[in-house]
């Protein structure tokens, strides 16, 4: 049997149970010992207590190749230009278990690049122009890769007006949220790929 190791944790746990949803996160196929979790490469990120994995995680394997928001990479794809990494998502890209993607270059947009927000069914710059023909077009590319490499799960950048999951900024360029996911989360979610954000994570 193939034995991998485990990458990713939960905050707020503790207990046997834990342990053995870690190993089962990682995509094995039945619990070992918490000495082999212990002993797995990503050893510091075993030896963190584990609890409950959050809805639509318990049946994902590492196995499956996971679409990934490019500038959690490392990618300078952020609005300004800035890198933004999580050595978690990092790891993930190197050991070839994830595929990073920036819908909004994908959708033509330069970076560095005006900030945008959702604002109703549009997605408006702070300098009013309406971008969301560029937004709903990376969607659609990104969506095209995801399913090339049969992707089952995203992680993507917590809020942003493309990537954003379960919440995002409110269309005002105040810092205000509200409820909502970015226009390639959506679309991922309505053709069965599960999302989660970075914040989700803990590393
Ligand atoms: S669109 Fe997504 S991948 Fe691209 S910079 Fe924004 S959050 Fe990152």
């Amino acid at each position: 049997m193939k034995r991998e190791s485990p990458h990713i944790v939960y905050r707020r746990h503790s207990g046997e149970q834990g342990w053995q949803n870690l190993v089962q996160c990682a995509g094995l196929e039945k619990p070992f010992s918490k000495r082999f979790v212990k002993k797995a490469s990503h050893e510091k990120v075993a030896r963190k207590p584990v609890g409950a994995i959050p809805w639509g995680f318990k049946s994902l394997s590492l196995r499956s190749m996971k679409i990934v928001s490019a500038c959690l990479a490392g990618v300078k794809c952020h609005w300004d230009g800035k890198v933004k990494p999580n050595q978690l998502i990092v790891n993930l890209v190197k050991e070839g278990n994830a595929i990073p993607v920036c819908p909004e270059q994908l959708g033509g947009l330069p970076t560095p690049r005006v900030p945008a927000e959702q604002k109703g069914k549009r997605v408006i710059t702070r300098d009013g122009v309406d971008v969301t023909s560029f937004f709903d077009s990376g969607a659609q590319e990104a969506l095209k890769i995801a399913n090339l490499v049969k992707c089952e799960v995203a992680i993507l950048k917590a809020r942003s007006p493309s990537c954003g999951h379960g919440k995002i900024y409110d269309g005002t360029f105040s810092g205000k949220l509200i409820k909502g996911d970015g226009v390639f989360a959506k679309i991922l979610k309505q053709n069965g790929i599960k999302v989660i954000s970075d914040e989700e994570l803990d590393y």
